[in-house]
């Protein structure tokens, strides 16, 4: 039998091994206000890149959530609205802060925040409005910055899953007032563990930059609360190199899921993934939606199509509200999400990475015909 099909695998070349051994022989592996040479310039070209007047690197992305919720002083009884169909780690950074999640609900398209349904959950304590790119593909930003900025509220978007992702002509992390993007293993690029924050304000982004260093305004003067967020040199090494490669990791993304469409779109039972006018997909996932009989039968399907050496994935089964801890103790326990729960027993998503070859797409969507058939 052929290697699984992975749902997602980091492509890394002898440029990136290269430049990790650059930063070893240099003897300099981290700096203790966070600003290394390797960071810096990571920075400098990440904030380049996504046309952000700033961009701070920190040691994950759920750093960059929490160091983003921190740094707009978040306070214990202030709400942040977001939305339940995202991976923990969204919730979780507002939950860390004391503050309380509201979750919101989906579009059943396009699987983002709906903004029609954020208006009801506003309250005089939301304080911001998190925004995730799920699987890739931008949320519908405009609407939601101007409910919040009606409010007084703070839009951060989670572009962890979107690098490359366009909304209307601007890139991804020149939009929302902060961008938070990952780049962990799986993402579209890679330090290993490592995030990035954009924002055009200069206030946030010296905010941020206290923030990741344990709160020190200057050495051993703690000026507001923080954390050890830093990026390493290393990782900084490794981002740089994977920034350059970037666009043909979304290239080969796009091309892959533009196959898998023409191969899975004459199927009628499937729902395959849509990129509305004026957006571009980063194409992080490729998730489909089971319709009519079959929606029933998701879970066979995924191991039938696991048994032929393809790592289906579902994303994501248990959406954030129904998870224990935020059932039990968060308050969340009468909260029913119909589109976000109806969406997680019907969706999964099929691999279509850079070292996902043409020849693979046929044969993924050759068995995903035969699955469900
Ligand atoms: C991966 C991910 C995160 C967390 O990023 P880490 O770098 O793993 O901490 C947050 N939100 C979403 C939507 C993600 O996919």
């Amino acid at each position: 039998m052929k290697d699984m099909i992975k749902i997602n695998d980091p492509c890394i070349g002898k440029e990136e091994i290269e430049a990790v051994e650059e930063v070893l022989k240099s003897g300099i592996l981290t700096d203790k206000s966070g600003m290394g040479p390797r960071v810096l310039d990571f920075e400098r070209r990440y904030s380049k890149y996504v046309g952000a007047r700033n961009a701070v690197a920190v040691s994950s992305g759920t750093a960059a959530l929490h160091a983003a919720l921190l740094s707009i002083d978040i306070k214990h009884e202030d709400e942040v609205v977001l939305p339940s169909f995202t991976f923990a780690a969204t919730a979780n950074a507002v939950a860390l802060t004391g503050a309380t999640p509201v979750f919101a609900d989906i579009d059943k398209d396009t699987y983002t925040i709906k903004p029609e349904t954020i208006e009801g959950l506003l309250s005089r304590n939301t304080k911001a409005i998190i925004a995730v790119d799920l699987y890739g593909l931008p949320v519908d930003l405009d609407p939601i910055l101007e409910i919040a900025h009606h409010h007084d509220a703070v839009v951060i978007e989670d572009a962890a899953q979107s690098h490359g992702g366009v909304y209307k002509n601007r890139a991804i992390g020149s939009v929302a007032d902060i961008t938070c993007f990952s780049f962990y293993g799986t993402k579209n690029m890679t330090t290993g563990e490592g995030g990035m924050i954009t924002t055009d304000d200069d206030d946030y982004a010296s905010t941020l930059r206290i923030v990741r260093t344990h709160g020190e305004e200057r050495p051993h003067s703690v000026t507001r609360l923080g954390c050890n967020y830093r990026m390493s040199e290393i990782a900084a090494a490794l981002g740089i190199v994977q920034l350059e490669k970037l666009p043909s990791f979304l290239e080969k993304r796009r091309r892959n899921s533009e196959m898998m469409t023409q191969q899975l779109s004459t199927l009628g039972k499937l729902v395959v993934p849509m990129e509305p006018e004026g957006l571009k997909h980063s194409w992080y996932l490729y998730t489909v939606r089971l319709r009519g009989a079959n929606a029933g039968k998701r879970n066979k399907i995924v191991d039938r199509l696991e048994s032929k050496g393809i790592a289906a994935t579902v994303y994501y089964e248990n959406p954030v509200h129904l998870q224990p801890m935020y059932r039990e103790t968060i308050g969340q326990k009468k909260k029913t999400l119909p589109e976000t729960e109806k969406a997680a027993r019907q969706v999964f998503s099929l691999p279509i990475h850079p070292k996902v070859c043409p020849e693979d797409v046929t044969y993924i969507a050759e068995n995903v015909k035969k699955a469900t058939a």
